[in-house]
C-alpha cells in the first residue's frame, strides 16, 4: 500500500515537471488545449498523475481549467506582462524601502555573488536557463530581505517570474536585453549597498518597467 502511494506521488511530480517545462519553453503554446488522455499516453502514465499535475499548474496560473470546455495553457498577452510589471514594481520598491534599513553585510554578499554569476556570458540554452534562475533569485532575495511575510506571499502569488520565463521562451532576441539588464542590476546593488532608499527605488523602477515594456513589445510583435 505505502509503496504504491509513494510511486503515485512521484509520478505526478514528474508529470508536473515535464508539463511545466513544456509550457515554459512554449512546446505547448499559450491557449493550446491540453488533453489529459493524450498527455498520459505520451508520457506512459495513467490519467491520474496528469490530472493532479494540471491541478498544480492551474494554481500557479500556467493552466486554465474551464468547466465543460476543457483545459488550456494560459494565455500570456502584452497587457498581462505590462500589468504584472506595474504591480511588481510597487511590491519590489516597498521591499527595497524595508530592506535598505535592515539588510546585513552577509545578505549583501549573497546578492553580490548572484550579480557576479549574472555577469557571465550567456551563449547556450543551459547558461540561459541558469541566467533566468539567478535573475529570479536576485529579485526574490530582495523581497525576502524586506522581512515582511505578507509582502513575500503577495510577490510569490504574482508569479511574475513564471510569466517572464514564458515570454523569454518565445522571444528569440532576448540576448539584446542583457546589456541594459546588467547595468540596471549593478545600480540596484550599489544603491542597496549605499543604503540609499531613493536611489534604490529609482533603479528598481527603471529596471522593472523597462524589462516589462521590452517583454510586452516582443509579445505584440510576435502575435
Ligand atoms: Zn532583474
Amino acid at each position: 500500500m505505502e509503496l504504491t502511494a509513494i510511486r503515485r506521488v512521484r509520478a505526478s511530480d514528474e508529470v508536473y515537471r515535464s508539463l511545466r517545462q513544456a509550457i515554459l519553453t512554449a512546446v505547448f503554446q499559450p491557449g493550446e488545449r491540453l488533453q489529459v488522455e493524450d498527455i498520459a499516453a505520451k508520457l506512459g502514465v495513467s490519467p491520474t498523475p496528469v490530472k493532479s499535475a494540471i491541478q498544480q499548474l492551474s494554481t500557479e496560473g500556467l493552466v486554465e481549467v474551464r468547466p465543460r470546455s476543457g483545459t488550456f495553457v494560459a494565455q500570456l498577452t502584452a497587457v498581462d506582462i505590462r500589468e504584472t510589471a506595474q504591480i511588481r514594481c510597487a511590491l519590489e520598491c516597498l521591499a527595497a524601502e524595508l530592506a535598505v534599513v535592515r539588510i546585513t553585510e552577509e545578505e549583501l554578499h549573497r546578492l553580490k555573488e548572484i550579480l557576479l554569476r549574472l555577469a557571465q556570458p550567456v551563449d547556450d540554452e543551459t547558461k540561459r536557463h541558469h541566467h533566468e534562475k539567478d535573475n529570479t533569485e536576485f529579485h526574490q532575495l530582495l523581497i525576502q530581505f524586506s522581512g515582511n511575510a505578507r509582502l513575500i506571499e503577495m510577490y510569490e502569488s504574482l508569479n511574475a517570474h513564471l510569466q517572464i520565463a514564458r515570454a523569454h521562451g518565445r522571444n528569440a532576441d532576448w540576448q539584446q536585453r542583457l546589456g541594459p539588464e546588467a547595468a540596471e542590476h549593478s545600480e540596484i546593488f550599489s544603491a542597496l549597498a549605499a543604503r540609499d532608499s531613493a536611489r534604490l527605488s529609482m533603479a528598481l523602477r527603471k529596471h522593472i518597467l523597462r524589462a516589462g515594456e521590452d517583454l510586452s513589445q516582443s509579445l505584440s510583435v510576435e502575435s
